[in-house]
């Protein structure tokens, strides 16, 4: 379970993050909705320890993440730019993945192979384990970079616009696909999208953000049925 409260977030004058609290229930899948500047990526880069807030707390199975630093936090991170290291190949950006494990040995060059080509099978590219990243496309390079997150063998996978790149056609595919890998392996996913539709189809419940804070976050039917304020009713009603 992941519980937030009271979050706050500024930069300068400007107030990111106004107190934005919810939780996650263990295997639960979420999206998070919101206009651009809403506040979504501020959110999923405190949750994985990449920048601090200045009131509130995350806390994770109960344990407070004040002072945990990123690695030792077991959160897989997926943004919208990848952030795959391009002189690395494919395998290699993997096994980074499963160096950075907190609390796991490294594991020896066997071992390391095996679970490298056993994460780019589960992603569906094991014929691109020796190529660099620039010579893969967007989609395959956002599936290298779920198989680095999820070598980490994370409790909570965070994602942020990871289809941005992907065509309409390709995203539904890739859109099914991750919630089939969400399901069997029992993780608990927030993930981060323009796309209504996307959200609504793909999460057990959605989170709308306004202006900092979470203003509803429900099931996609009650979403639909009951909106909380006028601004939800807007912003769900105009679905793209
Ligand atoms: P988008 O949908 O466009 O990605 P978002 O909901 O992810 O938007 P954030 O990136 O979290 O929005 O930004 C929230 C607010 O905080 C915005 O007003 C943004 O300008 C501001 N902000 C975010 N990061 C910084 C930063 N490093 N320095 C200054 N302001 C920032
Ligand atoms: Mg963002």
């Amino acid at each position: 379970t992941v519980t937030v409260t009271g979050l706050v977030r500024r930069f300068g004058a400007a107030t990111a993050l106004d107190g934005v609290s919810f939780a996650l229930a263990e295997g639960e899948f979420a999206a998070l909705l919101g206009p651009s500047g809403s506040g979504k990526s501020t959110l999923l880069r405190i949750l994985a320890g990449l920048e601090g807030s200045e009131a509130g707390e995350v806390r994770i199975a109960g344990r407070s993440m004040a002072g945990v630093p990123a690695r030792a936090r077991n959160i897989g991170v997926v943004f919208q730019n990848y952030a795959l290291f391009r002189h690395m190949t494919i395998f290699e950006n993997v096994a980074f993945g499963l160096r950075v494990r907190p609390r796991a040995a490294r594991p020896d060059r066997a071992e390391t192979a095996r679970r490298v080509r056993e994460l780019l099978q589960l992603v569906q590219i094991p014929e691109l384990e020796r190529r660099y990243p620039d010579q893969v496309s967007g989609g395959q390079r956002q599936r290298v970079a779920l198989a680095r997150a999820l070598a980490i063998e994370p409790h909570l996978l965070l994602l942020d616009e990871p289809f941005g790149a992907l065509d309409a056609l390709v995203r539904r595919d890739v859109r099914r696909w991750l919630r089939g890998l969400h399901d069997r392996l029992g993780l608990t996913t927030l993930l981060v999208t323009h796309d209504q539709e996307e959200a609504m189809e793909l999460a057990d419940r959605v989170a709308v953000m306004e202006r900092g804070r979470v203003v509803q976050f429900d099931p996609p039917a009650a979403l639909l049925a009951a909106p909380a304020t006028p601004f939800v009713a807007g912003f769900i009603g105009h679905a793209a």
